[in-house]
């Protein structure tokens, strides 16, 4: 499973980090950033969950 952050969309909120801390962490800007494009097995319910979570609805899954 692969996830990106549309940037135009995100607002920094920090849900997605607080989901998934291996996953996503915040830029020097506010902004979301994935540290990892495929995500590994084990962190793939938690990516949901900040997928679900993101007010934005900001996070694609491919
Ligand atoms: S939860 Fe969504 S809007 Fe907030 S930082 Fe993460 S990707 Fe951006």
């Amino acid at each position: 499973m692969k996830v990106f952050v549309d940037d135009d969309a995100c607002r920094g909120h920090g849900v997605c980090l607080a989901a998934c801390p291996e996953v996503f962490d915040l830029s020097d800007g506010g902004y979301a950033v994935t540290l990892v494009s495929e995500v590994p097995a084990e962190h793939e319910e938690s990516v949901r969950e900040a997928t679900a979570g993101c007010p934005e609805r900001a996070i694609r899954l491919g």
